[in-house]
């Protein structure tokens, strides 16, 4: 159903909120939860049966500095910190302001929902993702995007907030001055709404599932795996067309290099940081696995039969195990181990001799604590240890990072930076602070600005809500 923009004139809407939220993923839930607090009656539309998204699919972990979580593991960290950090793996391409907004705000979001909603964060102290100069993600205990998921959305339920689901939102209506006055959504069974609004956030994430802007925009991802939830349909892209807002870095996304393979299980980019390498079918290595794990999703792509294997230890195996996808993983047979490097190349069908001279160098490197051709610096970096293990992985295109362009309350703009009337977006729907290539991508970049971006638009929708004349 291609999504439309109509004039609002003689539609009969059959039912009316405050603020009408389209998605029910993280940013669409934050942002429900704090209109509904600032006193907004809230519904919020979503596709799918139950509510899941790609913040479903995620590992769930939203960075953040100076949070309580931080100080009570006793880790240091400032804003200013991690604001820089986004900056240099966005090669400064990010818009400042916008880095700036949604760094002020993750840790006081991340507070109030474990304060008012009770989920209960903590930060994980065991590992430092590459380009964050400080350990700063924050997860549940499960570090699962699910249970991010379950918890946002019992705690929505608990608020009172309506989630009206298999409501799939295809037409907004607007006026002359582009003031959303409603929405209209369709059923499964072909029946629809009309629903009026006073405010209306899109929170329908990005366009990962759209092969067609996907070819357009990102053309070198355009044949790879889509690992994103596939109701991301770009509808708050083509939505925002229509209705003239800007929209910028639409190149921008989050690729993967570890996705295991044929299995489509998440590894941990962990398996790499702790020490681990990646080889393709010739046990040779390619690349710097060190850079991210969003750029390594073409290099891997690029290898023969768009495959690479990661290999690790136990040691890495026992800190990877935190994460409840790499334990589905292991349970479904994808982490091979074995007690020698030889017996591991035998099942993973690479050439012996290969696989060990790899070994061998990565093990030199690290006694040397060099950097390596590819610029990998192995200095301080443990050596693997038998038992060794292996994942076989692909690369996969995971969610985009272009967007609508907004203001600091994820208002929607226009070219020249004037606000459409009473249109916000929020999490993947805006665009977010990578800049426009997958190198730009910084760990926890889409969850960052879906909590953020749905904490700030949550309480500016309700306030233009509930000063507005329906
Ligand atoms: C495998 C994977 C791992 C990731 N790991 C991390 C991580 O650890 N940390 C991190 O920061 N980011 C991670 N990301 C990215 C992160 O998941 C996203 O940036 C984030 O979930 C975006 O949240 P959202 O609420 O904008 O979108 P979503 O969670 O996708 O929610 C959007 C919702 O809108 C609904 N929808 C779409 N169109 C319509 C419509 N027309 N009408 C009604 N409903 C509609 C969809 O069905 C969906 O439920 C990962 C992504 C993937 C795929």
């Amino acid at each position: 159903m291609a999504a439309a923009v109509e004039m609002s004139s003689g539609v009969a809407f059959e039912a009316a909120c405050d603020v009408l939220v389209i998605g029910a993923g993280a940013a669409g839930l934050v942002t429900a939860l704090r209109a509904a607090e600032a006193g907004a009656d809230v519904l919020v539309l979503e596709r799918d049966a139950v509510p899941r998204g790609s913040t479903a699919l995620s590992a769930g972990l939203v960075p953040a500095a100076e949070t309580r979580f931080q100080r009570a593991a006793g880790i240091a960290d400032s804003k200013t910190a991690f604001a820089a950090d986004i900056m240099a793996k966005s090669h400064g391409e990010a818009d400042v302001a916008a880095v700036d907004r949604v760094v002020d705000v993750a840790g006081a979001a991340l507070e109030w929902l474990a304060d008012s909603h009770g989920l209960g964060f903590s930060v994980i102290d065991n590992f430092t993702y590459p380009g964050h100069s400080a350990r700063r993600m924050h997860g549940l205990a499960s570090r699962s995007g699910a249970e991010l998921m379950d918890r946002l959305r019992a705690a929505a339920e608990a608020a009172g907030i309506a989630i009206v689901n298999n409501a799939t939102a295809t037409t907004l209506y607007r006026d002359g001055d582009g003031r959303i006055a409603g929405v209209g959504l369709v059923r499964p069974d072909g029946g629809g709404d009309l629903i009026a609004c006073k405010a209306l956030v899109l929170a329908c994430n990005g366009y990962g599932g759209n092969k067609a802007i996907v070819e357009a925009e990102i053309p070198g991802m355009a044949g790879a795996l889509y690992f994103g939830h596939p109701g991301n349909q770009g509808d708050a892209v083509l939505w925002g067309r229509a209705l003239g807002a800007a929209s910028r870095h639409l190149s921008g996304h989050q690729g993967h290099g570890s996705v295991a393979h044929p299995h489509g299980i998440l590894i941990t980019w962990a398996t790499l940081t702790e020490g681990g390498f990646q080889v393709n079918l010739d046990g040779a290595r390619f690349g710097n696995e060190a850079l991210g794990y969003s750029e390594s999703a073409a290099t891997v792509i690029a290898q023969r039969d768009a495959v690479a294997w990661t290999v690790f230890d136990a040691r890495i195996a026992a800190i990877s195990r935190q994460f409840e996808d790499f334990r589905q993983a292991e349970a479904a047979g994808a982490i091979l181990m074995a007690d020698s490097l030889a017996a591991l190349a035998e099942r993973m069908r690479l050439p012996v001799a290969a696989l060990e001279a790899t070994a061998a160098a990565v093990a030199q490197f690290k006694r040397d604590g060099v950097v390596d051709g590819f610029g990998r610096n192995w200095a301080g970096i443990a050596p693997l240890a038998a038992p060794f293990a292996a994942v076989r992985v692909t690369g996969a295109l995971f969610h985009t990072q272009g967007g609508l362009v907004v203001d600091g309350d994820a208002r929607v703009l226009r070219p020249g930076d004037t606000p459409l009337p009473n249109l916000f977006a929020v999490g993947g729907a805006a665009c977010g602070v990578s800049g426009a290539q997958a190198s730009g991508y910084l760990s926890g970049n889409g969850l960052l600005t879906a909590v953020s971006l749905g904490y700030l638009a949550g309480a500016a929708s309700a306030a233009l809500a509930l000063t507005e004349a329906i």
